[in-house]
């Protein structure tokens, strides 16, 4: 199980860089897709099995360039890893019609739109496998997050629309991590009063005692996109560190 074409996106931060870093190390491509480009330019590119595209996913026409241009270069599409996303904090009063629709089409339309060209190559081979990062966010919310939260949870909608419709050749799949060390959670807290003491308070809701490390989620995703897996899908698989069996005790 290696050689395989794996897109993923946010592929140059966080989770989406473990990931990326997952499937070099196994031998496959990587058409890593990200907004970032002096991140993209820092991925290790071993072989030249990496293919760093810029690449807005919650835009159609970029979307499909984007994945022709990963056929074009390695092949057709094995996986595809829906894992760019952003996280914005407000209410719903609090929040206006564009970061609404910012945050549904960076998290959500996205990964429509790259499962739309991505599945349209795996047919052609006749198998593949969709991977969605969603959140525990989809089962349980803090607060101040309505239009993350929303989009998380209707990815859930999404897996089980695709491992539904694409049976049996395409498998889908979800995973939702708990808090996971990534930019994204160290810029978040930055913003706030006391960082340390956040952080130790977000160690603290897990029952792991500790923050994820992206390369867990990752290895996750890995087990779920390879053969091992393939009685899996449409199901939801919470890499949370305990976070949300603890919230729902309460
Ligand atoms: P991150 O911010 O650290 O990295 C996200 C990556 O996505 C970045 O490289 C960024 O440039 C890229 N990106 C953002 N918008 C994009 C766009 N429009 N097109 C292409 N790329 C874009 O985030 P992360 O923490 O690694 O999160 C990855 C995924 O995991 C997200 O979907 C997030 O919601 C989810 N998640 C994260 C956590 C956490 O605690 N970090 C917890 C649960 C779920």
């Amino acid at each position: 199980m290696s050689n395989r074409n794996v897109i993923v996106t946010g592929g140059a931060k966080g989770i989406g860089k473990a990931c990326t870093e997952y499937f070099l190390n196994n031998g496959d491509h990587v058409i890593a897709l990200d907004v970032d480009q002096e991140a993209l330019n820092a991925l290790e590119n071993p072989d030249g099995r990496l293919l760093g595209l810029i690449c807005d996913v919650s835009k159609a026409k970029e979307v499909g360039q984007a994945v022709q241009k990963g056929i074009d270069t390695f092949g057709e599409i094995d996986i595809l890893v829906n894992n760019a996303g952003i996280q914005r904090y407000s209410t719903v009063t609090e929040t206006s019609e564009e970061e609404w629709d910012l945050v549904m089409n960076v998290n959500l339309k996205s990964a429509f739109l790259c499962a739309k060209f991505a599945i349209r190559s795996m047919q052609k081979k006749g198998k593949g496998v969709v991977v969605n990062v969603s959140s525990v966010q989809a089962f349980i919310s803090q607060e101040r997050v309505a239009p993350y939260t929303t989009s998380k949870t209707a990815m859930l909608g999404l897996t089980r629309s695709i491992a539904v419709d694409y049976a049996p050749g395409v498998r889908c799949v979800a995973v939702c991590p708990g808090t996971v060390d990534t930019p994204m959670l160290r810029d978040a807290i930055a913003t706030m009063e006391n960082p340390d003491a956040v952080y130790q308070e977000c160690v603290n809701m897990h029952l792991s005692k500790r923050i994820c490390p992206p390369e867990e989620v990752a290895a996750l995703v890995g087990f779920l996109s390879s053969d091992m897996a393939g009685s899996i899908t449409g199901q939801v698989f919470r890499v949370d560190g305990g976070l949300g069996i603890l919230c729902e005790g309460n």
